[in-house]
């Protein structure tokens, strides 16, 4: 009898379940437990190179269920799955992150009366369009143990309605498998593989189907990214949905690393990781890359809108910069900001911000419906949002023009009237402040 089941089946889960496997192996007493992997990430290069790095030994059984539809893959699972729950009868039944093996497993284990452990509980991005939300919040809602990473996936939790008994903050098992393997990745051959230097290069990743799936929209992708590789030279360990993806539009390898795009299979995580901490920045829109990058101090844009990793905007070092990749047209770009409000995240678009005050090392950002603490400093803000319409008024705070109501002259000084809320406009300012009004940036006729 198997007392614990971990279930693997792509990837990320890989390096969030090593450090809990070890735990336990080493537990006094021991665990019995049994490793299985369901087979939905089968290339190698997604596997066995990942397992060998991680120095994870070889899952007990394999589910084998392959690709296919959302339906059909998750429905594979849940009957190979089914049939080994029966078999095995275990006690516990752990799942990480949130992928299709996560769900079909939580979901036949709850059904079978075992209690589900889910590692990386209550994150969050809101957004139902992206397939793993979805299965986050099912597989939150029939596990029995939430072990969280931080605070904001607590808070979360608490306000679905989780019983805080069943909520353990266990931290980043993800970044716990990072600052394990850190060392052994520096010495490993990457960076001299791919002809680089340590901060000299970016490295992009990108799978996500959002992205990916749209021919327009990979077309372009490829685009910006060959436009950026001209001034930095990039490496891009592309995933096997998104290589599938670039074939289907006929563009040469060839070409792309003629413009400094390098394309390369999936790497092994050592052979990642050393990319990665050396790195002058990262692009991707993987929720572990976000996480990582932000533990190792380096610059990471993340292409999407929205992000169920909060923290790795506020505290870290990844700003999002929206999944569309063509520059924003002047004053249109609509970015979301994550501002915590009684310990719970939440987002407010920048449409919404009428003025932002520097506090401290933060800024305070001012709506109508109230003001929010952000950790970003103004200086970061005025960088990202003068193409969208904000002015520095005053060494500490930027204003949108947008609502500006009106500017008053008198006796020299200049304000500005937002709604209810008139500003001073610092004599260094006033000049640029009338130069944006006076010529506002249009398009040449
Ligand atoms: N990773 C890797 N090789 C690569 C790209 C990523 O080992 O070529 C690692 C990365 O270090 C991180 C994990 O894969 O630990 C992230 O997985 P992925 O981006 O597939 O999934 P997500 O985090 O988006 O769910």
């Amino acid at each position: 009898m198997a007392a614990v089941i971990h279930v693997v089946g792509a990837r990320p889960n890989f390096m969030k379940m090593a450090p809990l496997i070890r735990a336990l192996r080493d537990a006094p007493g021991g665990f019995e437990h049994l490793l299985v992997h369901t087979g939905q990430h089968y290339d190698e290069h997604l596997n066995d190179a990942i397992f060998r790095d991680l120095e994870l030994a070889a899952p007990d059984v394999h589910l084998g269920s392959g690709s296919g539809s959302h339906a059909e893959q998750t429905a594979r699972i849940m009957v190979a799955f089914e049939a080994l729950v029966r078999d095995r009868a275990p006690q516990l039944v752990v799942v990480a992150g949130d992928v299709n093996s996560t769900l079909a497993c939580s979901i036949v284990a709850a059904k079978a009366n075992v209690p589900v452990a889910h590692l990386e509980a209550g994150l969050r991005s809101g957004d139902w369009a992206m397939p793993e939300e979805i299965n986050r919040v099912v597989t939150d809602r029939l596990s029995q143990l939430h072990l969280t990473p931080s605070a904001d996936a607590d808070a979360n939790l608490l306000r679905e309605g989780a019983s805080p008994q069943g909520i353990v903050r266990v931290g980043n098992c993800m970044i716990d498998s990072l600052l394990r393997n850190r060392e052994r990745a520096q010495r490993g051959p990457a960076l001299s593989h791919f002809g680089l230097r340590a901060g000299n290069f970016g490295l992009v990743t990108l799978h996500r189907p959002s992205n990916v799936d749209d021919p327009g929209r990979l077309r372009h992708f490829l685009r910006v990214l060959s436009d950026l590789a001209a001034r930095l030279p990039l490496v891009f360990p592309v995933h096997p949905r998104t290589r599938a993806r670039i074939a289907a539009l006929e563009i040469s390898e060839a070409a792309l690393s003629a413009a400094g795009l390098q394309l390369a299979p999936p790497l092994g995580y050592l052979d990642f990781l050393q990319l990665e901490s050396a790195a002058a920045i990262v692009v991707t829109d993987s929720g572990g890359v976000q996480e990582e990058t932000t533990a190792l101090g380096v610059p990471c844009l993340t292409v999407r809108d929205n992000t169920e990793r909060p923290i790795t905007v506020t505290h870290g070092t990844n700003p999002l910069v929206g999944s569309d990749p063509a520059p924003p047209p002047v004053g249109d770009q609509d970015e979301t900001i994550p501002v915590e409000l009684a310990g719970v995240t939440r987002f407010i678009t920048r449409s919404q911000i009428r003025y932002a005050q520097a506090q401290g090392d933060y800024a305070r950002l001012h709506t109508p419906a109230g003001s929010h603490l952000v950790r970003i400093p103004l200086s970061t803000l005025e960088e990202r949002w003068a193409a969208a319409g904000f002015v520095r008024i005053h060494r500490s705070t930027l204003v949108s023009l947008r609502h500006v109501k009106e500017v008053r002259m008198e006796h020299g000084r200049c304000s500005v009237v937002l709604d209810e809320v008139e500003l001073q406009v610092s004599r260094r300012h006033t000049r640029e402040l009338r130069d944006r009004l006076l010529r506002p940036n249009r398009p040449a006729e």
